[in-house]
């Protein structure tokens, strides 16, 4: 056995590259300074702070670096986003459409909003994942003030038609946020191209550190101005109070620059790996279902079923695989994936589900012995179900 497992979870949290480590260590020590400060080390940590801005803005087309709002990660970004906007924009209607996959920090927002009047339409996914676009037409009213819908899924990989939603959102003049974690830095993302208002991330989902991220902000829509979380000094244009984290703002611009640099061979060597995983485990092993999209889904995700065999006894049965057996955002939480719940797999995968994610530190070894384990290691937990169940 391995002394220290492979890291198959990806998608809920990436290694810091030590590139990335590299250029946010100065600003841990000589370069200490408060962004705020008016004085010599003020500027210094004021003038890299600038630097990022613009970098990240460019990296997501954002026409301005003031666009860019930094927080604490995707989950209070989210909240920024969803509450602040909807709140922001009350007087001009109460309604919020959104998906049933989204994130917790999305529904756990809209759930927010709903305890204070306002309504929320929950939109259905089909089996692959995917939102019905003329179902989202339908739903966006002249009373909808923000639509909020995942570019990415987190737990089944599945991409959404960005581009289309934006178009839909502007025709009907309703806001339009996208949780653009699992999205920035993996595929192409474009703020302006996609019509997107106001957008997520979080620099430990791209090899950057964990406890910053930000929010996008379209400066030219007047309405994507949400009412704040954070009182205080009035930092980020007064969307988000406190002391900016220079040396996690610093690591996030670098995370980012350094995926876009590979953007693309990164893209092909991921799905080549992704394809030979699901292959593997299809000729290896018999009924695997894999869950979302076979092909319009993130590079390095997998999401598979294997009826018969429960993802907890896979995952038990494997402590050579860092897996996850569903979100780990929620994992500690009893109970089916709300995910897999909305695709309406409850029946084919009653069991739950395993999630394996590839990423950029992935190789094909790893892959092939991931698909040895697996085939070893499932029938023998099938055999083990059935006679447990007789
Ligand atoms: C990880 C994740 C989040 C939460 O990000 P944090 O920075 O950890 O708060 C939100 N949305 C999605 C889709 C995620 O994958």
């Amino acid at each position: 056995m391995r002394e220290r497992p492979i890291y198959f979870d990806i998608q809920a949290t990436t290694p810091l590259d030590p590139r990335v480590l590299e250029e946010m260590l100065p600003y841990f020590t000589e370069k200490f300074g408060n962004a705020a400060s008016r004085h010599a080390f003020g500027s210094e940590a004021s003038e890299a702070v600038l630097r990022a801005r613009a970098s990240i803005a460019k990296g997501i087309g954002a026409k301005s670096p003031l666009e860019v709002v930094f927080t604490s990660g995707a989950t209070e970004a989210d909240n920024l986003a969803v509450k602040g906007l909807a709140r922001a924009n009350a007087e001009r209607g109460r309604h919020v459409v959104t998906t049933r996959t989204e994130h917790k920090a999305v529904l756990d927002s809209c759930k927010q909003l709903e305890a204070e009047g306002f309504r929320v339409t929950y939109l259905e996914v089909d089996s692959d994942g995917l939102l019905k676009l003329d179902e989202l037409a339908q739903a966006v009213v002249p009373g909808t003030v923000l639509v909020s819908i995942i570019a990415v899924n987190n737990e089944i990989g599945v991409i959404q038609d960005i581009a289309a939603i934006g178009a839909i959102c502007r025709e009907r003049g309703a806001l339009f946020h996208t949780d653009a974690t699992q999205a920035v830095g993996k595929i192409p993302f474009d703020v302006d191209r996609m019509n997107v208002d106001s957008a997520s991330f979080t620099a430990h989902k791209m090899y950057g550190p964990k406890g910053v991220g930000a929010l996008y902000l379209r400066r030219r829509n007047p309405e994507a101005k949400p009412e704040a979380e954070m009182l205080g000094g009035g930092h980020e244009n007064g969307s988000r109070s406190g002391t900016l984290n220079v040396p996690g703002i610093v690591g996030l611009a670098a995370a980012l620059r350094y995926a876009l640099e590979d953007l693309e061979p990164e893209i092909a060597r991921l799905t080549a790996l992704r394809d030979r995983l699901k292959d593997g485990l299809r000729s290896g092993i018999e009924n695997v279902r894999i869950n979302g999209h076979e092909t319009q889904r993130l590079p390095g995700n997998l999401n598979a079923c294997f009826p018969g065999a429960p993802a907890e006894l896979i995952q038990m049965a494997l402590p050579d695989l860092a897996l996850s057996g569903g979100s780990a955002c929620s994992s500690g939480i009893a109970g089916p994936s709300h995910v897999l719940h909305a695709l309406g797999s409850e029946a084919a995968c009653s069991e739950g589900a395993v999630r394996i994610g590839l990423g950029r530190f992935t190789t094909q070894e790893d892959v092939d012995y991931a698909i040895g384990r697996f085939v070893e290691v499932v029938p023998r937990v099938r055999a083990e179900a059935a006679r447990a169940g007789a």
